[in-house]
C-alpha cells in the first residue's frame, strides 16, 4: 500500500494573492485615469452652461455625458467641452431634451455611480490591508513552530520507504515483551483475521518501564515489523502556553493517523498528560485534563475497522489516570524490565556491532560488572569506551577502555583534580575499609568488588559490592547485615580517630531508610507486627508530596522507637567487628592509601578464608 505523506506542505491556494494584486492595479488605474481626481488636468475646454446649451441647439455636439455636477460633451470638432451643471436642474430645465436633436445624451445614473465610487475609494484600502495581513499570516504559518500553527500536532512520522527500519532484531533481549507485541504486529498486518471472527482489535498498548530500558525503541520496532507509518509525539508536546492547544493537537494527530491507517500512534511519556485528574496543584491542570479527555474521546471514537493502534510509554504507571487504562483504551500493558545479565550482554553486542572491538574484549565480563544498567546506559558505556579509545589513538576498543567507562557511567567521572589532604585521605581510607571489612565478614552482605579512595562525583571514596545472585527476596538478617556495613564507615572513623566527619551522612540516611522500610513496609519489627504503615501522598508531585499518615501519633512514636532499636543493634555489632579486627584494618588501610584502589582479589587476599567472587550479578551496591 502506498503511503501518502501527510506532512508534505499543503497545496496553498495562491489565487488569493492574484486577486489582491489585480485589485491593487485596478485601484491605481482608477486614481490615474479618473479625470475628477486629476482636477483641471483634462484636455476638455471649460465653457459656461449657456454656451453648452447653445452648442446643443446648434447641433455642434456629438454627445453629452450628464453627471451630478457636470456636463462633459464631445463636439463634432472632436474637442471635449465641460461645464458646471447648475444644481438641481434637470435635462429639461437645461433644454437638453429635444427628441429631434441627434446629440447623444449619456445620463449616468448619478446616485448609484457615486455610491459605488465612494464605496470603493473609501473601503478598498481597508479591505486590501486586511487581506494583506491574512495573507502574511498564512505565509508565516508555513513555518513549523510559528505562532499560527499551534493547533497542529507536531508528530513526526517515520514511514519505511527505503529507509533503514528498526525491527525486533535491533532490540536485544526482552523476549517476553516482544512476544506480546508480535500480536500487535499481526493485528496491523492481518486485521481481517481478527475482525472476521468478531474479535475487537486492541486500541492501546501501554509500555511500562524505567527510563532507558528501550520503550521508544520497541515501539518503533513494532512499526518496522508491521511495515506501517509510525507517528511519534511526546506527551509534553501537548502541553503548551495556550489552553486548548493540546486538545486540538490530539484531534489533528488522530485525524492524520486515520488517514494513514494502518499505522501506529506513539505517545511517549504519556504521564505528562495522563496524570490522575482532579488534582489542582501546580496549575495548568485544566489544559492537561482537556488534552487527556480528547485522547480518550479519540480512542473511543475509532470504529472497529479503523486499524490504528495507539502505543504509549511511561515510567510512572502509578500516577496514570484510571480512565486511561480501562478496557478499550490502554488495556494492554507490556512491562519492560531492566535487562538481566544475559540481556545486558546481548545489548552490548548490538551496540558493539559498528565499533571495532579488540579481540581480547570480553563483553560478558562487562555485562557482569554492570548490574542495574539500562539499555541506554550500556549504549552510553560503549560510546564512552569508543571515545576514550579514540582519544588514545587506538584503532580498536580495548577491555581497559570498557572497564574505565563502566565506572564513569556508573559513578560519574573520576575527579582527579579534587585533591584531598593527607588527613582527609587517611580518614577516607579507614572509612571505606570499615564498609568493606564489615561487608566482607557478615554473611548477609554482598562480596566486595572494589574499594577506592579516588574521588568520584560527590563521593570521596567508594566501596563497591556486587551480589552473587539475582536477589528478589531479602530476609531480616540480610537487611540487618546491610545496615551494619553501611554503618561500618562511620564506626571505623569513630574507632580510629575518635571523631566523625560529614562523609558518613549519606550512609546514615540510607541505613535509616532501610530500617524504616523494615518497620513500616515489610512488617519486620516484632513490636509493631505485621501491619504496614504507608505514608503515600497523592502522587501528583511525587509520592512524598503532601503525604498523609494513616496512623496515629502514638504509632508514629513506636515506629521511631523500632527504627532506633534496629540502628542501635547494628551499631553494637559493627563496633564489635571493627574493634576485633583493628590490626587487619590498619593493614588494609595502609595498602589502600598506597594503591588508592583495591580490587576484589587484592582485598580478599587479606582474609585467609576468601569468599568466592566468581559470580557477580544483579543489583550493584554503592557506599560512600
Ligand atoms: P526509553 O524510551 O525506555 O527511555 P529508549 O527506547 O529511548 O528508552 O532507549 C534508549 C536507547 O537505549 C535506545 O536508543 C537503544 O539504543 C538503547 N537500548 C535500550 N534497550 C535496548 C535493547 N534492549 N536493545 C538494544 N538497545 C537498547
Ligand atoms: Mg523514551
Ligand atoms: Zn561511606
Amino acid at each position: 500500500m502506498p503511503v501518502n505523506n501527510p506532512f508534505r506542505p499543503p497545496q496553498r491556494n495562491n489565487s488569493l494573492a492574484y486577486v489582491l494584486l489585480f485589485a491593487l492595479i485596478l485601484t491605481i488605474a482608477y486614481y490615474i485615469f479618473n479625470p475628477q481626481t486629476l482636477g483641471g488636468a483634462t484636455k476638455a475646454t471649460e465653457i459656461p452652461i449657456s454656451q453648452m446649451e447653445e452648442m446643443y441647439q446648434q447641433k455642434k455636439l456629438v454627445s453629452i455625458e450628464v453627471k451630478t455636477d457636470r456636463l462633459n460633451a464631445t463636439g463634432i470638432d472632436k474637442k471635449d467641452y465641460t461645464s458646471v451643471r447648475p444644481e438641481g436642474e434637470t435635462l429639461k430645465d437645461m433644454g437638453l431634451n429635444d427628441p429631434t436633436n441627434p446629440t447623444e445624451i449619456k445620463a449616468i445614473s448619478s446616485e448609484t455611480a457615486t455610491f459605488w465610487l465612494n464605496m470603493i475609494s473609501g473601503w478598498l484600502p481597508v479591505i486590501l490591508f486586511v487581506a494583506l495581513i491574512i495573507f502574511m499570516a498564512k505565509q508565516l504559518g508555513k513555518g513549523a513552530n510559528s505562532a499560527f500553527s499551534f493547533g497542529k500536532s507536531q508528530a513526526r512520522v517515520f514511514d519505511h520507504n527505503g529507509k533503514k527500519k528498526t525491527t525486533f532484531a535491533d532490540v536485544a533481549g526482552m523476549d517476553e515483551s516482544k512476544e506480546e507485541l508480535k500480536e500487535v504486529v499481526d493485528f496491523l498486518k492481518n486485521p481481517k483475521k481478527y475482525t472476521k471472527i468478531g474479535a475487537k482489535i486492541p486500541r492501546g498498548v501501554m509500555l511500562v518501564g524505567a527510563p532507558g530500558t528501550g520503550k521508544t525503541l520497541l515501539a518503533r520496532a513494532v512499526a518496522g515489523e508491521a511495515n506501517v507509518p509510525f507517528f511519534n509525539i511526546s506527551g509534553s508536546e501537548f502541553v503548551e502556553m495556550f489552553v486548548g492547544v493540546g486538545a486540538s493537537r490530539v484531534r489533528d494527530l488522530f485525524q492524520k493517523a486515520k488517514r494513514n491507517a494502518p499505522c501506529i500512534v506513539f505517545i511517549d511519556e504519556i504521564d505528562a498528560v495522563g496524570r490522575q485528574r482532579g488534582f489542582g496543584m501546580g496549575g495548568g491542570h485544566d489544559e492537561r485534563e482537556q488534552t487527556l479527555n480528547q485522547i480518550l474521546t479519540e480512542m473511543d471514537g475509532f470504529e472497529n475497522e479503523t486499524n490504528v493502534i495507539v502505543m504509549a510509554a511511561t515510567n510512572r504507571p502509578d500516577i496514570l489516570d484510571a480512565a486511561l487504562t480501562r478496557p478499550g483504551r490502554f488495556d494492554r500493558r507490556v512491562i519492560i524490565d531492566m535487562p538481566n545479565l544475559v540481556e545486558r550482554e546481548e545489548i552490548l553486542k548490538v551496540h558493539a556491532r559498528n565499533k571495532p572491538m579488540d579481540s581480547t574484549v570480553d563483553l560478558k565480563k562487562v555485562a557482569q560488572q554492570t548490574p542495574g544498567f539500562s539499555g541506554a546506559d550500556l549504549e552510553n558505556l560503549l560510546n564512552e569506551a569508543a571515545i576514550s579509545a579514540a582519544k588514545a589513538n587506538h584503532s580498536t576498543v580495548k577491555q581497559a577502555d570498557l572497564e574505565h567507562s563502566i565506572e564513569k557511567v556508573g559513578l560519574g567521572p573520576e575527579r582527579k583534580s579534587r585533591r584531598l589532604t593527607d588527613e582527609e585521605k587517611k580518614i577516607t581510607a579507614y572509612h571505606e575499609v570499615g564498609h568493606a571489612l564489615v561487608g566482607h565478614l557478615l554473611p548477609g552482605c554482598d562480596p566486595i568488588h572494589k574499594v577506592s579512595i579516588i574521588p568520584r562525583g560527590m563521593a570521596l571514596g567508594v566501596t563497591w559490592s556486587l551480589p552473587e545472585e539475582d536477589v528478589h527476596l531479602k530476609s531480616v538478617s540480610k537487611f540487618k547485615d546491610e545496615i551494619c556495613s553501611l554503618l561500618g564507615g562511620y564506626i571505623s572513623e569513630k574507632t580510629f580517630f575518635n571523631d566523625v566527619t560529614t562523609g558518613a551522612s549519606s550512609d546514615l540516611a540510607r541505613a535509616t531508610e532501610i530500617a524504616r522500610r523494615m518497620v513500616t513496609e515489610y512488617g519486620m519489627s516484632p513490636e509493631l507486627g505485621l501491619v504496614t504503615f504507608s505514608e503515600r501522598g497523592n502522587s501528583f508531585m511525587g509520592a512524598d508530596f503532601g503525604a498523609s499518615k494513616n496512623f496515629s501519633e502514638a504509632v508514629a512514636g513506636k515506629i521511631d522507637e523500632a527504627i532506633t532499636k534496629l540502628i542501635h543493634e547494628a551499631e553494637e555489632r559493627t563496633t564489635q567487628l571493627i574493634t576485633n579486627n583493628k590490626e587487619l584494618m590498619d593493614k588494609i588501610a595502609t595498602e589502600l592509601l598506597k594503591k588508592e584502589v583495591l580490587n576484589d582479589e587484592e582485598f580478599a587476599a587479606f582474609f585467609e578464608k576468601t569468599k568466592t567472587t566468581a559470580k557477580k550479578k544483579a543489583t550493584k551496591e554503592k557506599m560512600e
